[in-house]
Formats: structure tokens, sequence, C-alpha cells
């Protein structure tokens, strides 16, 4: 969202929310966890969108399947997405209108959420970020709690999705009051236009069409004519630089949805007259104009070209999307992240291996990854290319998988830190940005899983998982146990009504080895199992029939750009290994590739080497020590 700035340490925190207890919070878990079953029996398996009022210019070959449909089953991710489910279901719901209250002069009950958050006057950059942006996050609050409700079916979720919607019509105006001498309209209303249209689409929330457009028009007063660049906000007449880093290049996907939804043509409109041409044009060319530029929204704007494209059909925009995709992956570190102290590097300079000098905000963790699941999501989906879901969980497993949860004062993860001195820090100022994409993504984890194809399924990530869809008019159940990628396997099984023929397609990561091993019901398939491709099995799948994959997960290096082939990063299947404690200064080649597990049960690594004993382990087990992803190694 800005410049960096991170604190050193995990502070203890008072919470703000309604505390819950041991006993409450195993409660929780269990009511959530029976009622996502009863949610699923009774509501449909159809692919999403299912109130999609326009046809599509662009129909992708994949679909996404209901949040309902996929259900994680015990692992780091479904602890995420339960912890986030928690702390946002019991927030102050007083606090969270706050700031829409009290810049509308209304009677403004309840704590302040402290942080970006709250409307007050002290924010002064860039020494305090307090009040940055008055009420900021609210639509992805609203956003994951619907997106939740959708996962579990839990009512009371779905009960404070609809007393947030009717809290918040109460502050919207016709001339845009809460707007007026605000920072970054384009940004607040773009986060609260998703959480209403999800209110709408994943919480059957009555009013949240009528309030989106009512906020629509409340919003529009205070906006340019048209997407401006970081350039161009400058260029023009500001009060501080603060208002210049306003994103109306990301309005148009949700504006583009909020069509779909409602069939409202003014949003068509509204979102054309925000897709940015100076950036599109350029990217459709392959001309790479990211250098400098603000990279989570950024990357997000690929999302707005996305949607352009399936509605209005337009190939340019898939071109701009593709291609900038692709920039952004030729600038990544060996975790997926990208974009240091928030930007995108000159390509060809070695600005990467500059970072780890120079920064410690080497990649912004919860929105970066937010925005990087729905581009791959969408690109997959048009394109069935798996290389985007080897990026997909390359940056899953070495980036938010590690990032410490949010706590109940907004304390937030932020910036995963590559810096050749390296700690876990938590941001210095509450309820930032990533406070909001975090429940978001966490409740697409699920969905991003599996894709429906007109002859199958498309299974894109290894997560301990189930999904159910009709096949055929067929109900099919599929379970995928694994401990991957700590394991090399999977094991799926599969429940059927009746035998039913369909193409189960397997993603098949490009960095396997010639060992990788996939059976049907214990037996080898016959057809080649290809690297970077998805492997079609079709047959006619019956009760209890199972697919195992076992992949060849060798060691490999990666360097952290062209110029700097001698600082690389150890490579293990799809994920990074991070050296901890006391790192040898003096390091080859040869000392990293021989690293061993320490034990089965453990996900440490070690080598032995003339100056001492190195330790590595992936960033999910990294907590307060000192660690380091790149290594300079001569030989
Ligand atoms: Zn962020």
């Amino acid at each position: 969202m800005r410049p960096r700035q991170d604190c050193r340490n995990f502070p203890s925190v008072p919470r703000i929310s309604e505390t819950m207890n041991k006993t409450s919070r195993r409660q929780f878990l269990k009511v959530t966890g029976a009622a996502a079953g009863a949610a699923f029996a009774a509501r449909n398996l159809r692919a999403w969108p299912a109130t999609q009022q326009v046809s599509l210019a662009v129909v992708p070959p994949l679909s996404v399947f209901n949040y309902s449909q996929v259900e994680l089953l015990d692992s780091l991710f479904r602890q995420q997405f339960d912890n986030n489910h928690n702390l946002y279901l019991h927030l102050n719901e007083d606090a969270l209108l706050k700031p829409f209250r009290h810049r509308m002069g209304m009677p403004a009950p309840g704590p302040d959420m402290g942080g970006w958050y709250d409307d007050a006057e002290d924010f002064s950059t860039p020494d305090n970020f307090h009040a940055f942006i008055p009420g900021h996050s609210f639509g992805q609050y609203l956003s994951g709690l619907a997106r939740a409700y959708a996962v579990t079916g839990h009512k009371p979720t779905q009960e404070k999705v609809h007393r947030l919607v009717r809290g918040f019509a109460q502050t919207v105006d016709k001339e845009g009051k809460f707007y007026v001498d605000y920072r970054l309209p384009a940004y607040t209303y773009d986060k609260t236009s998703c959480g209403l249209i999800d209110a709408h689409e994943f919480a059957a929330d009555p009013d949240a069409l009528d309030v989106h457009w009512r906020a629509t028009e409340s919003a529009m007063p205070h906006l340019p004519e048209k997407a401006l660049s970081r350039a161009a906000q400058r260029a023009r007449p500001h009060k501080e630089v603060a208002y210049t880093w306003d994103e109306t290049y990301t309005l148009p996907e949700n504006l583009f949805l909020a069509y779909q939804r409602s069939g409202n043509s003014r949003y068509r409109d509204l979102a054309v007259r925000f897709i940015e041409g100076d950036y599109f044009d350029p990217l459709a060319e392959g001309q790479n104009v990211l250098p400098g530029e603000h990279a989570y929204s950024h990357v997000n704007a690929f999302n707005s070209a996305m949607q352009a494209y399936l509605v209005l059909g337009d190939e340019k925009h898939l071109r701009a999307a593709k291609n900038g995709f692709r920039m952004v992956q030729e600038q990544s570190y060996a975790t997926g992240g990208w974009g240091p102290d928030e930007a995108f590097v000159v390509p060809g300079t070695g600005g990467l291996d500059s970072s780890l000098n120079t920064t410690h905000a080497s990649f912004e963790t919860p929105c970066g990854v937010y925005g990087h699941f729905k581009i791959t999501r969408y690109l997959l989906r048009v394109t069935r290319d798996s290389r985007y879901g080897d990026s997909m969980e390359r940056i899953l497993y070495n980036t938010i998988a590690g990032a410490t949860p949010i706590l109940a004062d907004g304390t937030s993860f932020y910036y995963s830190d590559y810096n050749n001195t390296a700690k876990k820090v938590h941001h210095r100022d509450k309820w930032p940005c990533c406070s909001g994409t975090f429940p978001q993504l966490t409740a697409d984890y699920g969905i991003s899983s599996y894709y429906q194809s007109q002859d199958g399924i498309y299974i894109n990530l290894f997560l301990p998982s189930r999904i159910s869809w009709l096949q055929n008019n067929t109900k099919v159940t599929l379970t995928q146990n694994t401990q991957y990628p700590s394991a090399n396997t999977s094991q799926m099984d599969f429940a059927l009504a009746r035998p039913e023929t369909f193409t189960a397609y397997v993603r098949i990561p490009a960095w396997i080895g010639t060992g990788t091993r996939v059976s049907v019901n214990g037996k080898k398939v016959d057809s080649d199992v290809t690297p970077g491709k998805f492997l079609a099995l079709q047959r006619t799948w019956k009760d209890g029939d199972r697919i195992e994959l076992e992949f060849e997960m060798s060691m490999r290096l990666e360097a952290v750009d062209d110029q700097n082939p001698n600082n690389v990063a150890l490579m293990r299947g799809p994920m990074a290994l991070f050296a901890v404690d006391d790192i040898p200064s003096h390091l080859t080649r040869k000392h990293l590739l021989s690293v061993v597990r320490v034990a089965q049960s453990s996900d440490d690594y070690s080598a032995i080497t003339e100056a001492g004993v190195l330790t590595l382990r992936p960033f999910a087990s990294i907590m307060n020590e000192n660690y380091r992803l790149y290594h300079r190694v001569e030989g």
C-alpha cells in the first residue's frame, strides 16, 4: 500500500474484540465444521457464479466451484482460515462503522479500531500512519466474512454480514460527504464495492446490491475522470503526497463484477472509464512498463484486465494480463514473492539482488498473495496452463503459509523479509491493508484448489481437502489426504453414487524429477507424466477409486537474478529452504545440494560444511530466529 515501515519485534497486545476463551473457541470450530457439512447438503453444487445476470463475451473453459463445495481438512491452511473467520466474526461492529458514522457527523459509539482505520487528524507521512485511510478495509472484512459464510454456512457469520450492511447503509449519502478531503477515495470505494457484492452473492444479503449502487453514486463525485497512475496524480495539484497514492486503475474488476451481479449497465460503463489504457496498451504489446510502479496494486490491476477481457471480449486485455504477469514472474524471488519496497525493479539491472541488502520490505505478503491468487485463477481458467498453478503453490507455501496470525487488536503480518539478515516481524501499524486481504485470501484457498471443466475436474493444489460436485447428475466426492509439500505424496479417494465417465486432470509441477509416479487403484498410469502439464486421467470412475501421486522432489538451486548467478536459494520441489541461526560464511553449491532431512518427522534440513553445520527450514516453520534465503556460493 505504501513505502516500507516495519518494527522488529512481536509486541504483546490487548484485544479489542469480544474475547473468546478456549472453550468457546473449540465450540466455534465444532459448530463451523458441522455447519459446513449441513450447508453443503442444503446448497446446490453448481459452479459459481450462480446469479449471473448478463452473458460474458468470453466463457473460460474452466469455472470456479461454489465456496460451499470445497472443505479444507485439518492443516495449517484450515487453521489460517478458522483463525481469520473467528477473529473477524468477533470484531466490534460499532468500531467497524465508527469512521463512516464519524465522517457523516452521526453519533459514533464504540471503541476506535486504531492504526490506519481511525478517522483522526494526526496522520503525517512518513512517521505516523494513524488514521491513514479511515474505514479503508471495512469492505474487505465484509467480503472475508461473506466468503467465510459461503464456505461454512455458519449462520452467525451471515447475520453479522447483514447487520454490517444495514449499519453501513445508514452512512451513505448521495453527495459522498464521507469522501470529502479523503486521501484515497478510489481505494476505499473499491474495497467497499467488493464487500457489498460479496455480501449479496455469498451471504444472500437482501440490501447489498442497492447499497452498492448508492455507495457508487456517493463515491463518483470524488473520483477523477479516468484511471490515473501515481505519476499522473503527482502531476496534478495535491494537498500532500499521500493524496497521490490512489488506485483508480484497480476499479474495473469490481465494477465489471457489479455489472454481472446486478445487470446494471452503468457499472460496465464506469468500468470501461477506469481501464487504464496507458498501462494495458503497452503491456499488451509486450512492453514492460512495470518498473517503479507500485507492485501489489498493479498486479491487482491485471485482474481488471481479465474482467475486461471476459466481459468485453477484447484479446488485448488478455495479452496485457498474461504479459504483465510473466514480467512479474521474471522478477520474482525464489519464494514466488515480488516487488521489494512495494515496487517493480528495472529488468536486467540486478535489482532483486540489490534489494537483499537494502530493504526488509521484500514482499507485501497477504495483499500480494491475494492478488497473485486472483490473477493465476483467472489465467488458469482461461488458458488451462498448469504453470499458473505452479506459481500459485510456490507463493502459497513460501510466503503466506509463514505469515503470523492477525491479532485481535489489528497487529498484522505485512512484509516477508528476504534481507541477508532477516527476521519475521509484525507491521508497525494496526489494521493495515494486509489485514483486509488476509481473510479474503484464506476463504479463497478451497476454490483455488479445484476447477470444473465440461468433461471433468482440474485438481490444482495439493491441500488436504474434500470437494463434491455433480458430474452428469451424479454426486461425486473427492477427498484429498496429503502432507504435501513436507511429504512428496498425495492420495485422492473418490466416492460416487454410481459409476460415471469423466476426466480428472492432475497438475504435474514443472520441477518434478523422472522418479515421479502417478497411479490409479495401485496401478501406474500408462500415459506419460509430463512436467508442467495437467495429466488427463479419463476413465469410468467408481466408488472407492483412488489416485496416488508420488513426486520426485530433488534439491535444486535458483539464482536471485540473471546478473547474479552465484547468489542462490535452495529449493525442494515448490518449497524454498531458508538457512537459520549461525550460517557458515563460506558455502558452495555442493554444500547446499547435499543437505539431508534431519528426521522424517521434522521439516529441518542440515549439511556439514568446513565452517560448521548449516540448518535450513521452510518459511512456515520459522519463528523468531534469524534466517537467510540467498547464499553467495563459490564453486
Ligand atoms: Zn497489504
